[in-house]
């Protein structure tokens, strides 16, 4: 498990065992699914519409052998449920807000009786955008909710009229591989609850969301020119376990995710004026767009490698940074090749 989320998820439990803490732990929990939402914003905001039904683990035991689409849904669908079914006992987000006809969802179950090609079916017919819109209300209702909560409401529980009702509402399949759902939610008390669906259950998945986006990343980058447009090296990259490269739909480079198109400002330009790459462009010294922008601290770094492939081609450019690779321990270009994008050429000419 993510070491941070861990972390809080065990803080968030020690924090709402005590009377004294139980506000801190309320606390605790928001800031721990904050931060896990972001992961789920990221990706819908990030990832190419394929993304969302592709199953690159599909077969594997675990929550990774799902879809994007289906990870989502699932996590939203169960917290809707647990929550305004058993919770407040008022109307799940889904219906209340038509995310049952605008998501295209085929059914209004949990998902959990769906398997293998079903998965990728019903991840194919789904709208992303309303899918994201269901899961952030679903996300900001539970929040008022956990926030309301006072510590006497940890220890309430449910009994058979609960279970009577859960299965009355058809949002739990009966499908083996579901109904065991509602009799685990009854046998919890709401400290229970919290948990399970409201934070371990986001963690799981989550993670198992990340294990999908990188594989899908890696694969789209297999045969694909590693010299990105802004003159680094997608083989040398940091971020090359996470990041598709810029030359396929797969981008999630930095500047690529600050763009409200999701493309980088340098792709955009080197696409328009129709270069394979900044190197090939005679505003390379003087540009400051995207990448090259003066606030980031990798802009001239980038720049001398941009300026080093001008001179000496792709070939040569890879070589020099296996060189570099094998003779210092960095992670970033700016490391070793400074703010200066002279002196960075500099040194990789001496390399
Ligand atoms: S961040 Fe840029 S250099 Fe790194 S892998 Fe992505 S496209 Fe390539
Ligand atoms: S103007 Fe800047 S971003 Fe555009 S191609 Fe030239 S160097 Fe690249």
């Amino acid at each position: 498990m993510d070491k941070n989320w861990s972390e809080m998820n065990k803080d968030m439990q020690a924090l709402l065992s005590k009377e004294a803490t139980f506000r801190d732990g309320i606390s605790k929990l928001l800031e721990l699914r904050e931060s896990l939402f972001e992961q789920v914003a990221q990706i819908i905001n990030t990832f190419p519409e394929e993304a969302f039904y592709r199953m690159p683990f599909a077969g594997a035991e675990g929550y990774h052998s799902k879809t994007l689409a289906y990870s989502i849904w699932h996590i939203f669908r169960i917290e809707d449920i647990v929550a305004h079914e058993m919770i407040t006992e008022d109307r799940q987000v889904l219906f209340a807000q038509g995310f049952d006809k605008s998501t295209h969802s085929p059914v209004i179950t949990t998902g959990n009786e769906l398997s293998g090609d079903d998965i990728t079916a019903f991840s194919k017919q789904l709208d992303v955008k309303e899918l994201y819109r269901y899961a952030l209300e679903v996300k900001q209702s539970s929040d008022q909710i956990l926030q309301q909560l006072k510590y006497v409401d940890l220890k309430r529980r449910f009994g058979e009229e609960m279970i009577a009702k859960l299965q009355g509402t058809g949002c739990v399949s009966e499908d083996e591989n579901a109904n065991w759902l509602i009799p685990y939610w009854c046998e919890k008390d709401i400290r229970g609850l919290i948990k399970m669906p409201f934070s371990r259950h986001w963690i799981m998945h989550i993670e198992a969301m990340r294990r999908i986006k990188n594989r899908l990343c890696k694969t789209a980058r297999k045969g694909v020119d590693p010299v990105a447009y802004c003159g680094l090296s997608c083989n040398h990259c940091f971020l090359g376990e996470w990041c598709g490269s810029c030359r396929t739909v797969y981008n999630t480079c930095s500047f690529a995710t600050y763009s409200p198109d999701g493309i980088c400002p340098n792709v955009k330009c080197c696409k328009e004026k129709g270069i394979d790459g900044c190197y090939e462009c005679d505003s390379l010294e003087s540009c400051e767009k995207g990448f090259y922008v003066p606030s980031n601290d990798g802009a001239n770094a980038a720049k001398a490698q941009a300026l080093y492939i001008r001179k000496h081609g792709k070939k040569e450019f890879l070589k020099v940074q296996d060189r570099l690779h094998q003779k210092y321990d960095f992670s970033m270009s700016p490391e070793i090749l400074g703010q200066d994008y002279r002196e960075g050429f500099r040194i990789l000419e001496e390399n």
